[in-house]
């Protein structure tokens, strides 16, 4: 029977809360697919600043890389705030994203029937099947290039630099295209080529790809224009490839069209099939603690891992569609509506455990 070694960092807040459940479930999906799972439990955050002074430790780093992949709770909390910016719990993620060369950064928005009317948007803007993957470029870009003060006619200013080499363009194109081969076939390539000039070599690298995806209808969208779009027409996207600064931002609104941030999974790749796997949304420190948080995020980030990590599509849909049944009777009280049994972190996890037994 296959044995997958997982590193787990439960972090901080309602880290550990969230991750137990989403333990509990991958548990059961082993059992009914035929595999084992095997965890290794690290340091990184508040809680590994508390152990060892650092948010990173280096044995945190290693059990990541002797693993199969990775599974992340969040980070962070008031305790440590008032630390530098390197000593921050913060700093444990752009860290550990660096160190595992995790250059893909995969978000998908899309609804789940019975929380439609979550959403901020109209219904009928939303749509029936609203499913969006916002593929976003994570190690390069303004946020790693040369940055600094200087002095611009006798005034104080600073700058940030876009860099892209043609092959870090090509691998998160690449990973874009095949997203979209394995959706409907639609990739929009957003930038701001008519101004930038990193984005001008973004969009000529993605236009020269093209041509190995043939079956890949490719369209590109100045960022601006994709920000209107998201709300004004979500449901003609299906797959968006973009820059690291420009996926930031894309990716979060595209995640409100959905409605609630304890919902939302991601998955950051490396080269290969190793990923980390994480909730978007925080520790929230102000619920931590009283077994109410919502853990389906972090349970749809294991469906994730199941489907990108270890091609168990089968097994990722089985998790992604008991976590939709279970929301028809319960619910967290994030996204409590009248009618619905309210439950805490451990029933619902249970409930999606229960949905995955019968
Ligand atoms: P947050 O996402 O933790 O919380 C925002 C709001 O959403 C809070 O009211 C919280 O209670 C609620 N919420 C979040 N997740 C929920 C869930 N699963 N169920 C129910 N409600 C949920 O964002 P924040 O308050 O801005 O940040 C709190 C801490 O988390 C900070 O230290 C921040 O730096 C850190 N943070 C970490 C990550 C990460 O680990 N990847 C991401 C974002 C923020």
């Amino acid at each position: 029977m296959k044995n997958y070694k997982i590193t787990v960092l439960k972090g901080d807040g309602i880290g550990p809360e969230i991750v137990d459940e989403a333990i509990k479930v991958l548990n059961v999906v082993g059992e009914k697919f035929g595999f084992t799972a095997e965890y290794d439990f690290q340091l990184m955050g508040g809680c590994a600043i508390d152990a060892t002074g650092h948010p990173l430790p280096p044995a945190t780093i290693d059990a990541c890389k002797n693993s199969d992949s990775v599974l992340l709770g969040a980070v962070g909390g008031e305790k440590w705030e008032t630390l530098p910016g390197h000593l921050r719990p913060e700093a444990g993620l752009l860290g550990i994203r660096a160190a595992l060369g995790l250059y893909a950064n995969l978000r998908p928005a899309r609804i789940f029937e019975p929380l439609k009317a979550a959403s901020p948007i109209k219904a009928e803007i939303i749509g029936d099947n609203l499913d969006i993957m916002v593929v976003r470029e994570l190690t390069g870009g303004i946020y790693f290039g040369e940055r600094g003060r200087c002095e611009k006619n006798g005034e104080k200013a600073a700058f940030d630099t876009m860099l892209y080499t043609v092959p870090e363009i090509q691998r998160i194109a690449k990973v874009g295209f095949e997203m979209a081969q394995k959706r409907s076939g639609r990739l929009c390539s957003v930038d701001k080529a008519n101004v930038l000039e990193s984005s001008r070599l973004w969009r000529e690298t993605v236009l020269e790809m093209a041509k190995d995806y043939p079956d890949v209808e490719l369209s590109h969208m100045y960022v601006d224009n994709c920000a209107m779009q998201l709300v004004r027409r979500p449901t003609q996207f299906d797959v968006i490839v973009t820059s690291n600064l420009f996926g930031d931002i894309l990716s979060d609104e595209a995640s409100m069209l959905s409605g609630s941030i304890g919902m939302l999974a991601s998955a950051s790749l490396a080269d290969g099939k190793f990923g980390l796997y994480e909730p978007i949304h925080g520790s929230a420190p102000d619920i931590a603690g009283q077994g109410i948080a919502n853990p389906l995020a972090t349970i749809l980030s294991v469906a994730m891992m199941l489907k990108y990590s270890f091609g168990l599509d089968d097994a990722a849909t089985a998790v992604e569609t008991a976590v939709n049944d279970a929301m028809k009777t319960a619910r967290t009280p994030d996204i409590y509506e009248e009618g619905f049994e309210k439950v805490g972190t451990v029933e619902m996890g249970d409930l999606v455990v229960e949905l995955l037994n019968r």
